[in-house]
């Protein structure tokens, strides 16, 4: 079945125009004016701006935390995604020590294969570089595609590897052709002020912040940064939260180390305030790194616009607050970390930055799809609006206004972070590969639909750097 966008402002990481776009068979096959397109359905998007598919590189759905698992699974999850028009997700696959990597994978493969509607990717938890995993790598990379690594410096006990397991996975990613993620935070360090604060009776979820200083991301990031450069290798820094790791970024891409970094609607938005609220509600806002004073949100804008950041990640990490947040009443270090976030990442991004200035539109497609598209090995497959690539198309309102409400939003959690929160534009229609997920607002499309990404290898001669810095 063909189908033909006409009337819309289509919109990529680098252009915007008014023309039509003919699908065929799931991909874009012409792009121009007065397409002929005999038998085609044609789809109106007078007044929408028509972009590619966003692409969410930082996502943890059906996730076993702290004693719970997360509310949102790979349906709801992805239903959600898909109503914010997200087309493609990456979610963290993770590893126990000693346990064959295959094993983890085919669990993710088990959590997700029938019920995903959008498409997604794995990227895979490193927890121990030994023989066993160097061994399994080259087949992890080869027969599934899973081109980026994950490894945690915070979470002591939990999932937090030492520099050895960290620098020595720089050098195996080099070596493999993968991109290197990591959670920037010195666990140690939190480790003993959490301890201390224990200690000392402070149990409210305030105190969740107050023992994760920016200081120790920002330790983290460049700790990170220098092991990077010193293996020559490749980072990708996920949820960047501060000023402090903003410039560690900043320094090492300066002395020409690839370090990309990522940042995340929560923290452009809300504040360390909020853990603040009363009643324990404190609790909806505790995540890793966590909220930062409020004057951190201008610096991480201004990084966006400049090019200091590169991507925009939902982190999705979602507990219910009954019964999930609440395992925290009376010691912060039980409440699971993690906020509701995959649904409203473009409309944030769009409302707060298009629609107030901070970035351009084509700034706006490059952070929410096209630069994790190219840095995790998807473009241009995925990730644009050119001929031959996967008809993934949101057909955007930039008009409409609403109000952001757990009432009326499409994940299982029972909160929304953004309670209240009045924006502008959302998607009307979303496409994957040429057939609707969302059409006119509704979902229409089907558990299991969703289909798993290989993806290519990490490669420095791909076209990452172009656009690097994109003008208003
Ligand atoms: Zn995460």
């Amino acid at each position: 079945m063909k189908k033909i966008i006409k009337n819309g402002t289509i919109v990529t990481a680098s252009d915007t125009y008014q023309a039509e776009i003919l699908i065929e068979d799931g991909k874009i096959v012409q792009i121009g004016t007065n397409l002929s397109a005999i038998g085609a359905e044609v789809i109106d998007a007078k007044g929408c701006l028509v972009f590619p598919g966003g692409i969410d590189p930082h996502t943890h759905l059906d996730m076993p935390f702290g004693g719970t698992v997360t509310k949102d699974d790979f349906e709801s999850g992805t239903i959600a995604a898909a109503f914010g028009g997200t087309t493609t997700i990456i979610d963290f696959c993770l590893t126990n020590k000693g346990e064959p990597l295959k094993n983890a994978i085919q669990t993710w493969h088990e959590k997700s294969k029938d019920k995903a509607v959008i498409d997604y990717s794995f990227h895979l938890m490193i927890s121990e570089i030994n023989d066993k995993v160097l061994n399994e790598l080259p087949q992890v990379i080869h027969d599934e595609g899973i081109t980026s690594f994950k490894v945690f410096m915070a979470y002591k006990n939990v999932f937090q590897s030492d520099d050895e397991t960290l620098f020595k996975t720089f050098v195996t990613a080099k070596e493999l052709g993968a991109l290197v993620m990591v959670h920037a935070e010195n666990g140690d360090v939190i480790d003993y002020l959490t301890k201390k604060a224990l200690a000392e009776g402070k149990t409210d979820p305030i105190y969740h912040a107050l023992t994760r200083p920016a200081e120790l991301e920002g330790e983290a990031t460049g700790r990170a940064a220098r092991m990077c450069g010193l293996a020559d290798s490749q980072l990708y820094v996920v949820h960047v939260s501060c000023a402090e790791a903003v410039k560690q970024i900043t320094e090492a891409r300066k002395k020409g180390f690839n370090v990309w970094g990522e940042t995340c609607p929560q923290y452009l938005v809300l504040d360390q305030s909020y853990l603040e609220k009363p009643n324990f509600e404190g609790a909806k806002y505790v995540w890793s790194p966590p909220l930062r004073e409020k004057w951190n949100q201008e610096v991480l804008w201004n990084a966006l616009k400049n090019g200091e950041l590169h991507t925009f990640g939902s982190d999705q990490c979602s507990f219910d607050f009954k019964g999930q947040k609440e395992l925290g009443r009376g010691d912060f270090t039980k409440i699971p970390n993690g906020g509701p976030m995959i649904e409203d990442r473009l409309t944030i991004l769009f409302s707060e930055g298009v629609k107030k200035g901070r970035i351009s539109l084509n700034q706006f497609v490059d952070l929410v799809s096209t630069r994790a598209a190219k840095l995790f090995g998807l473009f241009p497959k995925k990730g644009t609006i050119a001929i031959g690539a996967d008809a993934d198309i949101v057909i955007f309102d930039p008009n409409i206004e609403r109000v952001i409400s757990a009432e009326t939003h499409h994940m299982a959690v029972d909160y929304n972070a953004f309670e209240g929160m009045k924006v502008i534009g959302e998607p009307v229609s979303v496409l994957v590969r040429g057939e609707y997920v969302i059409k006119d607002k509704q979902f229409v499309g089907k558990p299991g639909s969703g289909q798993y990404l290989k993806r290519a290898k990490f490669n420095m001669n791909a076209p990452i750097h172009q656009n690097e810095t994109l003008s208003i």
